[in-house]
């Protein structure tokens, strides 16, 4: 049977044309994204778009157009086979790491994609990464069932599980990498698999959930050597908060002064929820490594282990949009949800 597609469009360079007076890109009618890749006619499934208005440069992403964007996949999840979403791709590892958390018993591909040069651009990287991420959408196993069941990115040849990607290159074709885990598959002459990187679910036929609660009250503390008491207190003193990322040196440290420690301290007995991210691209938080770390740990900081920083990020939103209860919300920022963290 021939396979389905929804094709969501929600804005980024893939869909920009040049404004010929400012020389600024900006977004342009779906319509034409079509007829810039005649070769979607020739695919041999059903393939249907959904264009959102407005569109928007994914820096202006919000929290509540995730939900909007969830909520159309789950609107029409039962009609389709697999879904691609074109988006920008400054917030996509965000998104799609928000997603991942958002949806729960996800049977069916959700595969983001973007550009570095606009689709219309001779050059462009645009339709490449939009012919293979619908092929992998559609793509499914002998027992016809989704072969990669997960939010995913696909861009330069690489599928990645969406919740372990950075962007990283503001330039190159290979704008993503996941530091921390292996790719999904790798796309030359043949698409390449590798099936035991890739989640399944429990069962391909229980319905979809979404959670659209996701609460956005979470500050991030980025350490660096020289840092003030002043900033220290701004961000975990700040109003209304009820978690706080901290991006931390190396494998989870960070200075062992006295008045930064009693900040921590007092942050986690007020009730903050503190998750320790490295810094590094690559590599794991290890709060037991250190005395530096030893000390954050003792105080209750929990570990973000290998997580990139859009997951910790997302994580918390979703968490905390779950429950009030503070030892579950650690429990499940302690947790492998999503297969975004190794423990
Ligand atoms: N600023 C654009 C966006 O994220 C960049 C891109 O699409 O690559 O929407």
């Amino acid at each position: 049977m021939q396979k389905r597609i929804l094709l969501l469009y929600t804005g980024g360079t893939i869909g920009m044309k040049q404004d010929p007076v400012t020389l600024a890109l900006k977004p342009f009618n779906f319509n034409q994204i079509l007829e810039e890749v005649p070769e979607l006619k020739k695919f041999g499934c059903e393939i249907d778009t959904y264009s959102f208005d407005p569109l928007i440069d994914s820096s202006d992403m919000q929290p509540e157009f995730w939900v909007r964007l969830a909520g159309m996949i789950q609107e029409n999840y039962r009609r389709y086979d697999g879904f691609v979403v074109l988006h920008g791709t400054d917030t996509m590892s965000y998104t799609a790491s928000a997603l991942s958390f958002m949806f729960e018993n996800l049977a069916k591909p959700v595969v983001l994609t973007g550009s570095q040069l606009p689709i219309g651009m001779l050059r462009t990287d645009g339709k490449e990464n939009l012919i293979s991420s619908i092929e992998i959408a559609s793509s499914a196993d002998a027992n016809g069932n989704p072969v990669v069941p997960e939010v995913c990115i696909y861009f330069d040849a690489h599928l990645y599980r969406g919740n372990r990607t950075t962007k990283y290159n503001a330039e190159n074709f290979r704008a993503f990498r996941s530091a921390n885990f292996p790719v999904l598959a790798d796309v030359g002459i043949h698409i390449k698999f590798n099936p035991n990187n890739i989640l399944l679910p429990d069962s391909f036929s229980e319905p979809l959930r979404i959670s659209t609660s996701l609460d956005t009250r979470v500050a991030v503390l980025k350490i660096f050597p020289g840092i003030t008491r002043e900033v220290v207190d701004a961000v975990l003193g700040m109003d209304g908060i009820r978690g706080v990322v901290l991006e931390t040196f190396g494998s989870g440290n960070a200075p062992t002064a006295g008045w930064f420690v009693e900040r921590v301290k007092n942050a986690v007995r007020k009730g903050l929820l503190v998750l320790n991210v490295t810094q590094c691209q690559a590599g794991k938080v290890d709060m037991d490594a250190y005395a530096t770390g030893i000390a954050l740990k003792n105080e209750g900081v929990i570990s973000g282990y290998d997580s990139t920083f859009e997951a910790a990020v997302t994580k918390m939103f979703y968490v905390l949009g779950q429950t009030e209860d503070l030892v579950e919300a650690k429990r499940l920022l302690n947790s492998n949800l999503r297969g975004e963290i190794t423990i």
